[in-house]
Formats: C-alpha cells, sequence, structure tokens
C-alpha cells in the first residue's frame, strides 16, 4: 500500500524568486503518515527540478516523481488530472489539501476513475476512517471509504506540517499525459501583491464586517492595527460581497479556513458560516456592539463596544 501526495506549489513571484511547495501539502503528508505507508509525492509542473529537490527533503516522504512539461506550466487541473489518473492505480489513497487547487483537481480524479471521494478530512482514524464536518462545522462525521482507491482532500489547518529532515528521497520522472483537451485554457494572472502574511497561515488575522461600512473605512480601520501586529486582514462574505475587502480575503464555510494564534473579529456577527472558518483558531477576540452577537458565544475575549473607536484606541495603545 502506497499513497500518493499531490503538491502544490507556490507560485514563484508571489512570495520569493523560486517555487516550492506549499505548506498545506506538508499537512497533507501528515495526514498520509498518521495513515502509515509509503508517500510518494507528485510534484506537476514546468521547471520543476528544483522543487522536487526540496521535496526530497520532508521528513517521511519515500519518493517523489516529477512531471515537468509546459503543458503544466500552469495549474489547470483538467490537465493535471488525466496525469494523475494515469498512475493512479498504483496506490492505496490519494491525498491533496483542500485548497481551491485540491479541491478543483481530486474530483476531476474522483470522476476519471469512477471513485467516491471524501473531502475536507480533518482526522485520519485508520487507513478507510476519517472524520470530516459537516453543517458548517457544526457536526463531525465519522465516514469511511471503502473503494479500492481512496480520494481524500484535506483540511490543511487539522494537520501539522511536516518539517524537513536530514534525508534525500530519490527522484522519479513520470511521463507527461500531453493530449491537452483544451477543456480549460490559462488567460491571465492578476498577482495581488502583498506584503502580508498569507491568510491562511498568520499566526494573528484581523477579520473586518460589513459594519465597516466602506472599502476605505475597512482600509483605514484595520490596517493599521494589523500593522502592530503582524497580521493578516481577512473579512466577511457580507464585507467582500459590499466590496469592501478583495475576494480571496473571505473567510469562512466558502472563503478560507483559518487557524491563527489570534483571531481578532472586528464588527463581524459571527453567523455559522463564519465561524466554520475560525473556529479552530487558539484565541478569538471579538469587538461588537450588540452584546447578542453570536461572536460572543465564540469569542475567548469579548468587547461590547463601538468598533470605530476602540480599535483606534488600542492601536495607540499598541
Ligand atoms: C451558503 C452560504 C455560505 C456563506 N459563506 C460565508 C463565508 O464563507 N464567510 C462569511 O463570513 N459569511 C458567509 N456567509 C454569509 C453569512 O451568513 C453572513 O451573512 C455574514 O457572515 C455576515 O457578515 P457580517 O458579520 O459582516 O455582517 P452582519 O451580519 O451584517 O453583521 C455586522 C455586525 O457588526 C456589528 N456592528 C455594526 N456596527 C458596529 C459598530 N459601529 N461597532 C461594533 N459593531 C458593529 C453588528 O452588531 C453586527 O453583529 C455565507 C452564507 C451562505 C448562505
Amino acid at each position: 500500500m502506497s499513497i500518493l501526495i499531490i503538491a502544490e506549489l507556490v507560485i514563484a513571484e508571489l512570495v520569493t524568486e523560486e517555487k516550492s511547495i506549499k505548506a498545506a501539502t506538508r499537512s497533507a503528508i501528515t495526514a498520509a503518515k498518521a495513515i502509515g505507508a509509503e508517500i510518494d509525492v507528485l510534484v506537476i509542473g514546468e521547471d520543476v527540478n528544483a522543487v522536487a529537490q526540496q521535496a526530497t527533503n520532508i521528513q517521511g516522504v519515500t519518493r517523489v516523481l516529477v512531471a515537468d512539461n509546459s503543458v503544466y506550466a500552469k495549474p489547470l487541473a483538467e490537465n493535471f488530472a488525466p496525469l494523475v489518473h494515469s498512475i493512479a492505480k498504483n496506490y492505496s489513497h490519494i491525498i491533496v489539501a483542500a485548497t481551491s487547487f485540491g479541491k478543483n483537481l481530486l474530483p476531476r480524479v474522483a470522476a476519471l476513475l469512477d471513485v467516491d471521494m471524501v473531502s475536507e478530512v480533518t482526522r485520519i482514524i485508520d487507513a478507510s476512517t476519517y472524520v470530516r464536518p459537516l453543517y458548517a462545522g457544526g457536526l463531525n462525521a465519522t465516514v469511511q471509504n471503502n473503494e479500492i482507491i481512496k480520494l481524500l482532500t484535506i483540511r490543511p489547518t487539522a494537520f501539522d506540517a511536516t518539517q524537513d529532515a536530514n534525508q534525500a528521497a530519490p527522484i522519479a520522472t513520470i511521463a507527461a499525459v500531453t493530449d491537452d483537451k483544451h477543456l480549460s485554457r490559462f488567460v491571465s494572472e492578476h498577482i495581488r501583491h502583498n506584503e502580508r502574511p498569507q491568510l491562511s497561515t498568520a499566526r494573528v488575522v484581523i477579520s473586518g464586517g460589513r459594519s465597516l461600512g466602506s472599502a476605505e473605512k475597512f482600509q483605514e480601520v484595520l490596517t493599521p492595527l494589523a500593522n502592530k501586529l503582524n497580521a493578516a486582514i481577512g473579512a466577511t462574505r457580507a464585507a467582500v460581497d459590499a466590496g469592501f475587502a478583495p475576494n480571496d480575503s473571505q473567510v469562512g464555510q466558502t472563503g478560507t479556513v483559518v487557524a491563527p494564534d489570534i483571531y481578532i473579529a472586528i464588527g463581524v456577527s459571527g453567523a455559522a458560516q463564519h465561524i466554520a472558518g475560525i473556529k479552530d483558531s487558539r484565541m478569538i477576540v471579538a469587538i461588537n456592539h450588540d452584546p447578542d452577537a453570536p461572536i460572543f458565544q465564540w469569542a475567548d475575549y469579548g468587547l461590547v463596544a463601538d468598533l470605530f473607536e476602540t480599535t483606534a484606541a488600542i492601536t495607540a495603545a499598541l
């Protein structure tokens, strides 16, 4: 029994000059170790030999497979899925982190294999039994998957990232599946350059809600506090829909799931769909002028006060 991890790469210019393995992939490796089998990591892309080399050092990796071809220059799930499908029969499990990348890719692989997949796994009980949240995290279901090849997306915040070890696993090259089906094509990308920590991995996250009132106020109130705390800035869906904050800052069930050391919710009501994305935070701090706001049921520290006055005062005090 071997497990295949599909690596997700940090795309070059976003963070460093070099491509690298995303921390979420290291969490997928931790989940694989809980199953207990040999672990192959598949690195797909163009010019990815250096990334493959990095993967060889990750503790517990048995082998690194590389598919290096111009057809994989951009992570188009429609092109990656046939490649994963072509080697799937060698594995008992195929695991990828439940990021946008993994959520886009693995269902396509499942369809090609005609097997069920289990999504957003938060705990591995044994090789075929897993825990995953239901109803926006209101319930944890224990599910059993009896498919011959088990396909899982794992929630990265539920598993620590496996670190490097003093090891160098062998690398093997695999043949590209290059018959581009032209089901999708890469048009352009707009990279939002951001000096802040990434939302999904930041130690401190500050989120604002609809109550901030405008995009200008959203920045004006939250940015100075975020600067003081070196925090990532998140938003509720209502704030995103109102155009106060970019789409990729949405936290929650249909946004990013975060688990920082400190989550500060400013003018956030605490709807179930928002809570689904924050409840694994180590500490939740909430500022809301309504003492009955649901966020206070989740907050370790709650301040019933006007957000504009108090956020400025806290920032000044810091
Ligand atoms: C299928 C589905 C998926 C969803 N996914 C998500 C998701 O991923 N993430 C998400 O966030 N939401 C999601 N939602 C939306 C969610 O249900 C809520 O509508 C949303 O989270 C509310 O955002 P909010 O707290 O900014 O706004 P509101 O609910 O309007 O709350 C604003 C809060 O600010 C407080 N307030 C107002 N003025 C002040 C002030 N001056 N000082 C202090 N406090 C003040 C109010 O008391 C209130 O509690 C989803 C909904 C659906 C149906």
